[in-house]
């Protein structure tokens, strides 16, 4: 096994699985995915380490406990199709991409999608669409969708994302503050009826935007 092989094993046994996360799918799908090659070369040796790395553009690559956390949340299926806000470096789209049949996802800074797209298409995940736009306005042109991870934190949950949820869909977000959040679950109803559940705190950077906070001008 390679050195980083190695690594990824570890983590996955004792900064996920040792922490409650349970999912077999969730699982394997960390121990697949190359986390080093998500973030720069320099930081390549930190990949496997249980914490949030620069990307670049002010953002970061997420705790691998939170990707695994939100991902079994999220209780995605091989027919679901998924839509993401937030690309950022493309990892936690590529663990959605081994878990659903299709997915979508959104990032406002463009540099980092135009990073993240040769990255999955070099890795081979076919079944996955990275654009550059708000995510705070969803992406109607693929809706409903029967997951919604809003991996950045919003003031509160975009109307338009609970739009584009189809019924019996989930979606998860974190809500609250500019620096401390809430998880949060929304799930619809066959007849369209909303139920919230709050989850767990996390520290996710903010979700800018039409409906997510303001960005100075
Ligand atoms: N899942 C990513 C996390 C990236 S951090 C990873 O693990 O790499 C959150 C990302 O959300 C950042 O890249 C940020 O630019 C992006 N973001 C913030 N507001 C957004 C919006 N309105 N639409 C799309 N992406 C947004």
């Amino acid at each position: 096994m390679s050195d980083f092989a190695v690594q990824r094993e570890r983590m996955v046994r004792d900064m996920i699985a040792a922490r409650g996360v349970r999912d077999e799918r969730v699982l394997a799908a960390l121990r697949k995915i190359p986390r080093h090659l998500f973030v720069k070369e320099h930081l390549r040796n930190q990949a496997y380490g249980d914490h949030a790395l620069p990307i670049g553009s002010g953002q970061t690559i997420s705790q691998p406990y939170i990707v695994a956390r939100m991902s079994e949340l999220l209780e995605v299926g091989p027919e679901h199709s998924v839509l993401e806000i937030g690309t950022g470096s493309g990892y936690q789209t590529a663990v959605l991409a081994v878990l659903a049949r299709r997915v979508y996802s959104l990032e406002r800074v463009p540099e980092l999608a135009q990073a993240a797209i040769p990255r999955m298409r070099h890795l081979g995940f076919d079944n996955v669409k990275v654009q550059v736009f708000d995510g705070t306005v969803g992406w109607s042109e693929w809706a409903p969708y029967d997951r919604i991870l809003v991996t950045a934190g919003a003031p509160k949950v975009p109307e338009p994302l609970l739009d584009q949820l189809a019924p019996g869909g989930t979606l998860l977000i974190p809500e609250g503050q500019l620096n401390l959040q809430k998880l949060v679950i929304y799930r619809k109803s066959q007849r369209g009826e909303i139920r919230r559940k709050e989850g767990e705190d996390v520290a996710f950077v903010p979700l800018l935007g039409r409906h997510g906070w303001k960005t100075q001008k």
